[in-house]
């Protein structure tokens, strides 16, 4: 039998299927990364490029914090510079009980590391003077951040090259067959040999697990987000609000990204639909309301995005159950903020080194272990 031409084949290439390419290939293995489109041009190229540490879950904080590190050093680990900017970040609370949401939310972040401070609405001012409305409450965090998510791909795929990686850009994967050397991916062309597997098809995960015979059980959001022409500069922090509703950022070049999860149409199956009206209104008078400057905000643009997510709301990153040398990376709450992190530490894995901090293991959604075939 003929020797697989690859170690690992990451099928997927958004940021997590990336860095796990990337550092794979540094720790010496031979990497394939088969996308269907280009590197990070679905969920990792069209997110909102929040790096922002207060909105992360208690339990993804340690990890929000490491990663938030990669990012600020991507000059160093991915040759190239992300439009990453520390601005500090505020989220309001307007009512009572948005207050008390806040602050039992902030508590558990804070024990969890994350440096969040609950100040008061007029210490809010000073430290954003774009915000001239009343709160009831305000956290904020100094580290919290954003890159531009539309350079990743760019950065990556020149990251990739320089580590060795065959990048198979415009390749879908149809299939995936076992045999005794590891796995066959299929494709339009022949098919891709590789010893072991990384899913990493945000999304398409449901169906490469499939392919495989295992059913992930994963829910597709739509989140959209929304950009304004150019303005003079309105306010400088990131903006949120206790709901979760809002994220809102000016980019140096003067334009306004609005996001906050609110949901379009779509699925996995037929990508981003449709904007819905009135959410795309709400999600603009939520934005006004906090930042009053935006008045005069003119909407250049709307977009949605896909995003999975695990029953559990945590990240699937760990072996395949019951699939000997198949590895999955997924549903990863802020993926975008984390994927550096994630990526690395489930290449660590791969390549028999301990990694740095727990893994999310996919078994614990899977009550019995599907048998191993192979
Ligand atoms: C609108 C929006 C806003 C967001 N805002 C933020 C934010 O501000 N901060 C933050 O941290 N996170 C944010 N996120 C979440 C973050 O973008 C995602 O968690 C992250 O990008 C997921 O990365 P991924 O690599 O898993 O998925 P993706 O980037 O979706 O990559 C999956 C890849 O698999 C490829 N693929 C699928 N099927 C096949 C196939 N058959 N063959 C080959 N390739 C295939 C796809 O083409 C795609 O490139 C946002 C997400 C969205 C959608």
């Amino acid at each position: 039998m003929t020797k697989s031409p690859y170690d690992v084949a990451v099928l997927g290439g958004g940021i997590l299927g990336c860095t796990v390419a990337l550092f794979l290939a540094r720790g010496g293995m031979r990497v394939a990364v088969i996308e269907r489109g280009a590197l990070c041009r679905e969920a990792s190229g069209r997110n909102a490029g929040g790096l922002a540490i207060q909105v992360k879950p208690a339990a993804l904080i340690p990890y929000a914090l490491k990663s938030w590190e990669l990012w600020r050093t991507t000059a160093d680990w991915l040759g190239a510079e992300v439009g990453f900017e520390v601005r500090g970040g505020l989220t309001f609370a307007f009512d009572e009980a948005e207050a008390e949401m806040l602050e039992s939310r902030t508590k558990a972040r804070q024990a969890a590391g994350a440096p969040i401070e609950i100040i008061g609405p007029n210490r809010a001012r000073e430290i954003e003077p774009g915000f001239t409305g009343t709160a009831a409450l305000a956290s904020y965090c100094a580290l919290d951040a954003f890159a531009d998510s539309t350079l990743t791909g760019f950065a990556y795929r020149g990251a990739l090259a320089r580590a060795g990686v065959a990048i198979m850009e415009n390749t879908a994967a149809t299939g995936i067959d076992r045999n005794g050397d590891g796995f066959a991916v299929n494709t339009a062309g022949a098919p891709i040999r590789a010893r072991r597997l990384v899913l990493a098809g945000g999304v398409w995960l449901v169906e490469m697990a499939r392919w495989l015979g295992i059913d992930i059980p994963i829910r597709c959001a739509v989140p959209s987000v929304t950009v304004t022409e150019r303005m003079p500069p309105i306010f400088r922090a990131i903006i949120g609000v206790a709901s979760g509703r809002l994220t809102l950022k000016q980019a140096a070049n003067g334009t306004v990204l609005i996001g906050g999860g609110w949901q379009g149409t779509g699925d996995a199956r037929h990508g981003g639909l449709d904007v819905i009206s009135e959410n795309l209104i709400g999600n603009l008078r939520l934005a006004h309301h906090v930042i009053p400057g935006l008045a005069q905000a003119r909407v250049a643009r709307t977009w949605l995005g896909l995003e999975a997510h695990a029953p559990d709301s945590m990240p699937l990153v760990g072996p395949l159950p019951g699939i000997g040398n198949a590895f999955v990376i997924g549903c990863v709450w802020g993926g975008f903020s984390h994927g550096p992190l994630v990526g690395r530490m489930l290449a660590d894995e791969i390549l028999g080194r301990e990694p740095e901090m727990p893994l999310f293991d996919p078994r614990r959604l899977f009550r019995n272990d599907p048998p191993d075939t192979g």
